[in-house]
This record gives structure tokens, C-alpha cells and sequence, in this order.
């Protein structure tokens, strides 16, 4: 496959090396239709060059449709850095990184990800305006993401237990990090029962001793009876492997990538189990990063007002789905396409 097949349909990919430093990085710009595209920067130590390229083609191309469904004027792009998180952080490698950035003259707007923390960010702010997620502004968005996900779940139990109160539900919680505490205490604190697991058991007994959950081994997270499965961990988790597997009646969590394949929503959807698209019930850190570009400045208030609308955008893509027979996954990226559509055609009118 060519670089433009294996491309198609993005407006940029940009291949970033420097060798005084060490830095290989790609960056890839998917959609600008509503604005300049704003996604984190990921660090991971990929096996080859082609993967790397595939999950910064992937997850750029999440960004479009996640930003585009949580409403804002962005448009969709991530960064990958080739390097191990754990070993090859340097000052002038994230700064070399910054240059790059600023090279697109704000075309793209970094800020953390996976393998990259709020200080790394502040290193590539040394070379470039163009990165959000500062710890002295919005700080960590997983506090967002986690109410994003915890106002999200409540609209998936009114479709499918006809409550929004999620008091007397189990909820299995897969991952119980940065996110899933922060989820696990929303849960507690409205009664639920919780089931946890992660590879790090120390993780999981934060949320014993805090919120008397029950631990499971990692393996056993998917065959736990519960109301609610919530994926708080790696991408690709509901797959061919686990989908059969699952006690839900509802999947909802903050991962990333949640299906392997669209076909694993639709085996959900077969075994009556009400799939919550990810991109939609997880955009509450990316909602916080993006205030920072207020032109009143960032303000904690104006986002959580802002996340807890991920409720009405959960049930406008549930029924909607229901009514025209699609999937919910598909129904939300409809949402996703008419904004971009609508919003993005703006752009057309000149302006003197
Ligand atoms: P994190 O690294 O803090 O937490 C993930 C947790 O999952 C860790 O504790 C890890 O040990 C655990 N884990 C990994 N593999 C596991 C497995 N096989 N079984 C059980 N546990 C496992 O990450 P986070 O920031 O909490 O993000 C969680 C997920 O949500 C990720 O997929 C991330 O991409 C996604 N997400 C996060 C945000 C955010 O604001 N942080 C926003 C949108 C999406």
C-alpha cells in the first residue's frame, strides 16, 4: 500500500527527526474542517515504524470525530512520539518535538497523552505556543473524562433500565487508573457496587479501601455478572474473545478504541447489550484542554457545565440510532459528520 493510500483522506502527515536529539515522531493531521486540530502527543515504544503510523493515523482520525461531537471548533489530530516513556524522556527531545509543532504555525495544537504527563508539555511549550493541557491552566483532564463518563453511563442506564440513577447497579470497572478512580468515586458516592481490576493490584485496592469495591484478577474482569462494563484500561478490549463473555446489559467506559472491530458493536448489539460509542462518552478531558483557548480564560466551572452535556449527546445518539436502525457507534459519527458539515462550511463565506 502507498503513503497516500494508507493516508487517504487526511489532510497532513508529517514525519518529525532529529538526530541531536533522537526524536522520531509523526504527526498527523486528519480534518480541519472546524478548526485547527487539537490532539495529544503519545509516547510508546512501537515495535516498528508502520505501527506507529497506523495508531497516529487512527487516533488522529478519532479526534475529528471526537471533537466534532463534543462541540467544539476544532478540528482532529494526534502526534506520536517513537520512544519508551520510561527511559528516553529528555529535556531537548520534547523540545525538539515543540519545534516541530511549531513548524505547523498552530495547523496543530498538541498536549498530553498516554506516556506523556502535563511537565513534559511544559518543556514543548519552551519551543511552541500551540500546546494545551498546561499543569498551571486546565492541570490533568482525567477528572473531566471521569464526570464525562459518569453523566454518560447515567443516559445509557435510562435507555436500558429506564433510570438515569445509577444507585444499586454494579459497575466492572477494567483499569482503575487515572480515570477510573476518579469514576469509581462518582459510582460510590451514588451507591453502586463496584467490581474492579488492574494489572498493578495496588491500583485496585485504592478502590477497595476507598470505595469498598471488590477486586478480580485481570482475566476475570469480563465474566463478572454486572449491570454496566466500563473499560477504563486499553483499546480493542470488546473483541472476539470477550464479547461472548460479557453479564452486561451495558458497556460504557473511557477507553479508547473500545472495539476491535465496528462488527463487535453490532454482536453487542445482537446479544442486547446497549454499546456507549467511546469517542462520545469520553470527550470530557479534551472539552477541559480545549478552554484553555477561551478568550476569557480557562474557567473549571465552564467545562464541567459543559462535560455534563455528554448526557443529552449520549441519549440524542441512543435514540436516534433506534430510530433509523443503525448502530450507536454509527449514530454518533452521523452527529459528528452533520457538525462538521454544518459548522464546517462556514469557513466558506468570505471574509474581507
Ligand atoms: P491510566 O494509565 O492512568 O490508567 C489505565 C489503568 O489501566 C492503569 O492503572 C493500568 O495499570 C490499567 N490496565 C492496563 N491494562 C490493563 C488490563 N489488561 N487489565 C486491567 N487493567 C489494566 O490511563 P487513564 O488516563 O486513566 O486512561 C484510561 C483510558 O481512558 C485509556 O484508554 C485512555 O486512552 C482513555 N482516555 C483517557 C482520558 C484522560 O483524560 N486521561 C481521556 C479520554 C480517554
Amino acid at each position: 500500500m502507498g503513503v497516500f493510500d494508507a493516508s487517504c483522506g487526511y489532510e497532513q502527515v508529517v514525519f518529525c527527526h532529529d538526530k541531536g536529539s533522537g526524536l522520531r515522531a509523526i504527526i498527523g493531521i486528519h480534518d480541519t474542517s472546524l478548526g485547527p486540530a487539537l490532539g495529544g502527543c503519545r509516547m510508546w515504544p512501537y515495535a516498528t515504524e508502520e505501527e506507529a503510523l497506523e495508531d497516529v493515523l487512527r487516533l488522529s482520525r478519532g479526534m475529528t470525530y471526537k471533537n466534532a461531537a463534543m462541540g467544539l471548533n476544532l478540528g482532529g489530530g494526534k502526534a506520536v512520539i517513537l520512544a519508551d516513556p520510561r527511559e528516553d524522556k529528555t529535556e531537548v527531545l520534547f523540545r525538539a518535538f515543540g519545534r516541530f509543532v511549531e513548524s505547523l504555525s498552530g495547523r496543530y495544537i498538541t498536549a498530553e497523552d498516554v506516556g506523556t504527563t502535563c511537565d513534559d508539555m511544559n518543556l514543548v511549550r519552551m519551543e511552541t505556543q500551540h500546546v494545551r493541557g498546561l499543569p498551571e491552566i486546565s492541570g490533568e483532564p482525567s477528572p473531566a473524562t471521569a464526570y464525562g463518563v459518569y453523566r454518560g453511563m447515567a443516559a445509557a442506564a435510562l435507555a436500558a433500565f429506564g433510570s438515569e440513577s445509577l444507585k444499586g447497579l454494579t459497575v466492572a470497572l477494567q483499569g482503575v487508573g487515572s480515570v477510573g478512580l476518579h469514576l469509581a468515586r462518582h459510582l460510590h458516592e451514588e451507591g453502586a457496587s463496584l467490581v474492579v481490576t488492574d494489572i498493578f493490584p495496588d491500583k485496585a485496592e485504592r478502590a477497595v479501601k476507598a470505595y469498598g469495591a471488590r477486586a478480580v484478577a485481570p482475566g476475570d474482569i469480563c465474566d463478572v455478572e454486572c449491570d454496566i462494563f466500563a473499560p477504563c484500561a486499553l483499546g480493542a478490549v470488546i473483541n472476539d474473545r470477550t464479547v461472548s463473555r460479557l453479564k452486561c446489559r451495558v458497556v460504557a467506559g473511557a477507553a479508547n478504541n473500545q472495539l476491535a472491530e465496528e462488527r463487535h458493536g453490532d454482536l453487542l448489539a445482537e446479544r442486547g447489550i446497549l454499546y456507549v460509542p467511546d469517542f462520545l462518552i469520553n470527550g470530557g478531558g479534551v472539552i477541559s484542554v480545549a478552554d484553555e483557548m477561551h478568550p476569557s480564560g480557562y474557567s473549571r466551572d465552564r467545562v464541567m457545565a459543559q462535560v455534563s452535556t455528554i448526557f443529552h449527546k449520549v441519549t440524542r445518539a441512543l435514540q436516534m440510532a433506534q430510530a433509523q436502525g443503525i448502530s450507536n457507534h454509527r449514530a454518533a459519527e452521523v452527529l459528528a459528520e452533520e457538525r462538521m458539515r454544518s459548522v464546517g462550511r462556514l469557513g466558506k463565506i468570505h471574509l474581507a
